[in-house]
């Protein structure tokens, strides 16, 4: 099957052919038929699997050109980087129609946003927090949104962005179709879709397994940080100059503990990403990568969901991620679009668990590589990997119970006895009085 089986319009199909797209993946095939019919449907897809292109083509497709300058199409994610990933598809999408597409995002200028807004567009990409303070303000008039797209549901729940999907469609048409995507059907979600969706259509993209068996994934173990450093410093050497490599770790404050323990071996070819660096550096960094000219990022998982980087060789876990859902996520990252890929991951004695949950959703065990003898570990741990002392606090004194009557056993013979302490000076003033002052 090609793009040309599907019924999709001639600039649509231009377009795909000159990036080189012939063959839909599964959730674009499986999905075009059910969204082109206008039924609410729900989409299990994670990242790498097509499936931006999975709603955007029907979305598009249905699009028709209007004079209204309010966007017909409204997609939702969670993060500012996959903001500018679907801005950047639908552009790539859109190059031979007349489409205006804009994203807009918090913890930037709304100003500026709105003014775009203002300007007029046909589709709009956006966090929900931004979406709303737009829509409130009433420079974003929602009432002509026909197609609305919930992308990385799951990961905008968790992120508590609930209220604000509610409160967006308040602002939106009733008569509406709803296009829901989601790595996983947790309970939260299945509840969010259950009270928001009318009779929807599920579509699944390819068996997770079957994008997985595209990678070759491996463990080692490594005590500790700087161990695992010594053990990444040695696989990066062995890399491919060319190797594109994604570093997952568990905390900004890791990501910038373990740049700074690479930046002397690694320098110029190194970068790191995670929430506290600001926009512009991290839409810079991510673009670096992508054009090689880092090949070693660092990435914390919020970060990494939104930023499409082709070709990412190696997926390296040096912290195991804490749901086995992310794993998933995090070696999604490479094997995409029919490549192959390495995902290693780090395993320390306390991970025993998190490795299971792994196994147990992969229906797979992780095979473990030996570390190589030149890899010399330590026993060193550093600061935070120290075991939290529990330093006991002031004792506290409680206030007296009050209308509790006598215990209920009596105490025993023992334990009746009342030690009283001799005070001489007091046995004297009782038998003799108050002592007399000398007079002078
Ligand atoms: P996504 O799962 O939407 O994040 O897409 C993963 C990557 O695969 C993106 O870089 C897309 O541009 C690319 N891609 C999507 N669909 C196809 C396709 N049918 N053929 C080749 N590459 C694709």
């Amino acid at each position: 099957m090609t793009f040309r089986d599907l019924n999709l319009k001639k600039p649509l199909w231009n377009a795909l052919d000159e990036l080189g797209y012939v063959t839909p993946t599964t959730i674009q095939s499986a999905g075009f038929n059910v969204m082109m019919s206008g039924k609410d449907t729900i989409g299990i897809a994670q990242t790498g699997t097509g499936k931006t292109l999975a709603y955007l083509l029907p979305c598009l497709c249905m699009w028709k050109f209007s004079k209204e300058p309010h966007p017909q199409i409204l997609i939702i994610v969670p993060t500012r980087e996959l903001v500018a990933q679907v801005v950047s598809e639908v552009e790539k999408l859109t190059v031979h129609m007349n489409v205006a597409v804009g994203g807009v995002y918090g913890g930037t200028n709304m100003n500026t946003q709105a003014a775009m807004v203002l300007q007029g567009l046909d589709v709009l990409v956006g966090t929900p927090g931004r979406i709303l303070d737009l829509a409130a303000i009433g420079t974003l008039q929602l009432k002509h949104a026909k197609k609305v797209v919930i992308d990385e549901v799951d990961e905008t729940l968790s992120l508590g962005f609930r209220p604000q999907l509610l409160r967006i469609f308040e602002f939106l048409p009733n008569k509406r179709q709803n296009m829901v995507f989601s790595a996983t059907l947790s309970e939260e979600v299945s509840n969010f879709l259950d009270d928001y969706l009318t009779t929807p259509v599920r579509v699944e993209a390819a068996r997770a397994g079957s994008s997985i068996d595209k990678i070759d994934q491996t463990a080692y173990r490594a005590p500790n940080f700087l161990s695992k450093v010594a053990l990444l410093q040695h696989l990066l050497v062995q890399t491919p100059i060319e190797s594109k490599v994604l570093v997952f770790v568990s905390s900004r404050t890791l990501a910038d503990l373990l740049y700074e323990e690479l930046e002397p071996s690694l320098a110029e070819s190194l970068g790191v990403i995670h929430s506290n660096k600001a926009q512009n550096f991290r839409f810079n960094t991510v673009q670096n990568f992508q054009s090689g000219a880092i090949n070693v990022l660092i990435a914390t998982d919020l970060i990494a969901r939104g930023i499409d980087v082709t070709d990412v060789s190696h997926v390296i876990n040096f912290d195991i991620p804490e749901s086995p859902e992310n794993y998933i996520h995090r070696i999604g990252r490479t094997g995409r679009a029919d490549k192959n890929g390495v995902a290693i991951t780090f395993v320390s004695e306390k991970d025993q668990a998190a490795l299971q949950a792994i196994e147990a959703l992969m229906q797979k065990e992780l095979s473990f590589t030996e570390v190589p003898e030149e890899v010399s570990f330590t026993m060193e741990i550093l600061e935070f990997e120290k075991p939290k002392l529990v330093v006991p606090g002031k004792l506290i004194k409680l206030p007296k119970r009050e209308n509790v009557g006598p215990s209920f056993h009596e105490k025993k013979a023992k334990n009746k006895k009342v030690n009283v302490r001799y005070d001489h000076k007091k046995a004297m003033q009782e038998k003799y009085g108050k002592p007399k002052r000398k007079r002078n």
